[in-house]
């Protein structure tokens, strides 16, 4: 049956590579996959999946499910939508239409490579034991929108077994893919911090209370949180990205505002972490006599693959592809994706799909404006996912 996979996916190469790159000159952003959705779904409709959902709970969201011939469970394939307040940079003949709005990533191969293995199962439902769900998801990008969460919120896991999700990394080369039992990816939430002061002419400073200078003390003392109150075994990031405050040389302002990114491997270290922000907070802005406003915006919890389904998963692509062509990867990134969302139901696997080519120049990372993706590696992504598909729901019949 790998023979008979590989070479049905390379056979619909051109197609998938096609819808690529339309997908790649039309990109919309988080919430607004207006377009997007209507292509995906008048694909699958093409193709003639059993079932379509459109609009899912209200979002730009598609589910669509191909039920086999043969019974069995439900496994789940995700591909994330969105794109990226980007201008792109490529010169490539297929770059984006959309001023300031790019697909830089890779969210458009996701999606080609989710409607290309819809169309090879459509072809091959005597071969499934049970039933695919393929979610094309919305807002992966903001946690303000309606992506993983909201859909799970909805009941899109509903009966199914396990989840799998591709992601293309710029790290590895192009027939290559990777990926680790365990933490994987790091929670990624949201502060924002509002020093309080008093203002006051900058050559009396007795007369009022400093918020630039009590900012300095927050920015000093929260970038020892990581360094003294967690676990040098447990991975930890906590970055300021932004402060504003002042107007002038000769004048104290009444306050000064702090952004900043927490990123962990482990919910326990997650939920501490911001308990310590407020607690030096406070301690500061009391000393000094000033006054504080503290928020925290919970994004996406740490992404950890499930033993089982990605044990399997290396087991079947090593199948597939080769022993030396799936690599277990040794470390997890600091980066954050909200398929973490899926894997706190049911478990699953997220594998990073190789796309790197230095002979085509495609060497550019993720979010970069030169982002592209070496399109050889779209077959071997739509071989991947049939395949764990359909061996996933076999084995487990
Ligand atoms: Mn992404």
């Amino acid at each position: 049956m790998k023979a008979e996979i590989l070479s049905k996916a390379q056979e619909i190469k051109e197609e998938v590579v096609e819808w690529r790159r339309h997908l790649h000159m039309y990109p919309e952003l988080s919430g607004r996959e207006f377009n997007t959705a209507e292509f995906v779904a008048e694909k699958l409709k093409e193709f003639g999946v059993d079932r379509l959902v459109e609009n899912f709970a209200d979002s730009t969201a598609v589910v669509a499910e191909i039920t086999g011939e043969k019974p069995g469970k439900t496994v789940a394939i995700r591909a994330d939508m969105d794109a990226l307040p980007t201008e792109e940079k490529t010169g490539k003949p297929y770059a984006s239409r959309i001023k300031g709005v790019m697909h830089s990533c890779g969210h458009d191969a996701h999606t080609a490579m989710l409607l290309g293995t819809a169309r090879l199962l459509c072809q091959m439902r005597d071969k499934i034991h049970g039933k695919v769900r393929l979610i094309f998801q919305p807002c992966e990008e903001r946690h303000d929108c309606k992506g993983a969460k909201h859909l799970i919120e909805n009941g899109v896991l509903e009966g199914v077994s396990a989840i799998f999700a591709l992601h293309v990394f710029p790290e590895l080369p192009t027939g290559k893919v990777g990926t680790k039992p365990g933490p994987f990816l790091a929670s990624s939430d949201v502060f924002r911090v509002k020093v309080i002061g008093k203002s006051t002419h900058a050559s009396r400073p007795h007369q009022g209370i400093d918020p630039i200078l009590i900012s300095a003390q927050v920015v000093n003392t929260l970038h020892h949180i990581v360094s003294r109150y967690v676990d040098p075994l447990d991975p930890a990031v906590l970055t300021i990205g932004k402060i504003c405050g002042g107007f002038a040389e000769n004048v104290i302002p009444d306050e000064v505002t702090l952004e900043g990114t927490i990123r962990t491997l482990n919910s326990e270290v997650r939920d501490r972490i911001p308990k310590l922000i407020e607690k030096a907070l406070w301690g500061i802005t009391t000393a000094y006599g000033g006054a504080f406003k503290f928020e925290f915006e919970e994004g996406t919890p740490p992404l950890i693959n499930d033993e089982v389904t990605t044990r399997f998963s290396v087991g079947k692509m090593r199948e597939l592809l080769g022993d030396e062509n799936v690599i277990l990867l040794e470390k997890p990134t600091m980066g954050g994706e909200d398929f973490s969302f899926y894997l706190q139901e049911v478990p699953g696997t997220f594998i990073r799909l190789g796309i790197r080519n230095e002979e085509k120049g495609i060497i550019y990372p993720l979010h970069n404006s030169k982002f592209d993706v070496d399109e050889d590696a779209l077959p071997i992504g739509v071989a991947v996912e049939t395949f764990l598909a359909l061996e996933w729901l076999k084995s487990h019949s």
